[in-house]
């Protein structure tokens, strides 16, 4: 096995590397160093950016704006966003989309593809719910047929961003007397249809992201179901392999690695500098080497993956959600420990940090650091729990 890059690799490294620095807005690329949250225009108008490269959707099939790379391009890709920093396409764009493009109808392929390249449509992710996130299959909201429509009561639950969506792609109940993942089908809702109601849930960041969304007699065409009735659940499962490939975010836990080491330096308590701190400094080595650890683990998977391909439903991908999100957690802390008091006072503050017109009274870095960190808490939660990836991969490994 040799995992360095070759030369065309190299090259192609290059070629993102010069793209991303010259082509993000530097308005956007100071909010992606400060760890501020991007705005709804941000981000569509750096995926309009996106599209004019032929990269908003790099994983899509070619015949629909993909970008025709294979496994290392797109690890290197995202490796690269976390290192600038340069925002990533929206993630449902990668989600939605090739369920789309594999099994929706042609009509449909041309009604929606383009428009989610795009971020014309802006879709959000219905597919939890009160009673339903680890056991998925449980979900209750129905969709009942009436000529040429469904008719969806029910609720969804911790769906992000729903404020900011015109479509959502849901999973709904058309068969109550079928088993669980036998009676879900897959469709496509329009945010503006009357009797959709979307309420904010409170979260330790303070800033709004997820929201409870509520569904009376929400009439939905039947064209905008994919594929066929009650076989929703073989198309949930139709995530990108490739995807999964880069959830350990390595790039992104090195970037705040470094940027902890660097404020550090200047952090200065009784005894001197932080970074000469002992405790500090083993604390520091034991993330980095769970990073390395992880790090090959990951090039080794990318490495695997093309030679033999697959990977998509491979049980050890949970090695990657399992040790990125408690890396992600850890170098949080850190950063948390480097800023220290500023990072408390800052509380007050750290939503009007977010915004880089108004002053704040400390260093900026210092306000967005605890924003990040509470919301960092929910790492090891959204995408499938730390506890179901333990017991995925006890499963894999033990036969348990
Ligand atoms: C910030 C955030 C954003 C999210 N965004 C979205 C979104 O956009 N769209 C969407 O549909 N969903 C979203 N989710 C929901 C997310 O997918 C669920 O929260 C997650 O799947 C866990 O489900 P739950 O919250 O119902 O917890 P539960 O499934 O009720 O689990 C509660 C606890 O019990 C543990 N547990 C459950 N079952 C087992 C088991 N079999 N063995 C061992 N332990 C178990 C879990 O690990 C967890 O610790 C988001 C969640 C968060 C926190």
């Amino acid at each position: 096995m040799d995992l360095r890059l070759t030369e065309a690799e190299t090259a192609f490294r290059a070629e993102v590397r010069e793209f991303l620095q010259t082509a993000q807005p530097q308005s956007l690329r100071r909010k992606m160093e400060l760890g501020q949250m991007p705005s709804r225009e941000d981000l569509v108008g750096w995926h309009r950016i996106l599209e004019t490269k032929g990269w908003a959707a790099p994983m899509w099939p070619v015949e629909w704006g993909g970008a025709g790379w294979n496994v290392v391009q797109f690890y290197i890709f995202s490796e690269e966003l976390l290192r600038t920093p340069a925002l990533p396409p929206h993630p449902h764009v990668n989600q939605i989309g090739p369920v789309i493009a594999t099994f929706g109808s042609e009509d449909m392929k041309r009604r929606f593809l383009k428009k989610i390249r795009t971020m014309e449509y802006y879709f959000c992710s219905g597919l939890s719910e009160p009673g339903a996130g680890s056991d998925l299959a449980a979900l209750k909201t129905q969709a009942v047929l009436d000529g040429d429509h469904y008719v969806v009561n029910g609720q969804k639950l911790w769906t992000t961003l729903a404020h900011h969506a015109n479509w959502m792609y849901a999973l709904v109940r058309t068969d109550p007397r079928a088993k669980k993942q036998q009676g879900i089908s897959f469709l496509l809702i329009d945010m503006s249809t009357p009797g959709i109601s979307v309420r904010p849930l409170d979260t330790l960041t303070g800033a709004r992201s997820v929201n409870e969304v509520f569904f009376d007699n929400v009439r939905v065409p039947v064209e905008n179901r994919i594929g066929e009735e009650n076989r929703g659940w073989t198309y949930i499962k139709h995530t990108l392999g490739v995807e999964r490939m880069t959830q350990a975010k390595i790039g992104s836990s090195k970037g705040k690695v470094a940027f902890a080491k660097q404020l550090a330096a200047t952090a200065m308590t009784e005894h001197g500098p932080l970074s000469e701190n002992v405790r500090f400094r083993q604390k520091l080595a034991e993330i980095e080497v769970d990073l390395k650890a992880l790090e090959m683990t990951n090039l080794r998977m990318v490495d695997h993956s093309m030679k033999h391909g697959g990977g998509n439903q491979d049980p050890k991908m949970s090695i990657l959600k399992l040790g990125g999100s408690l890396l992600h957690q850890a170098t949080l802390e850190i950063l948390m420990e480097v800023a220290g008091p500023q990072a408390m006072a800052r509380q007050v503050a750290f939503l009007e940090a977010m915004s880089d017109d108004i002053e704040t009274i400390g260093p900026k870095w210092a306000a967005t650091i605890p924003l990040n960190y509470y919301h960092g808490r929910a790492a090891s939660i959204f995408g499938g729990s730390n506890e179901i990836q333990h017991n995925i991969l006890a499963k894999a490994a033990l036969g348990l």
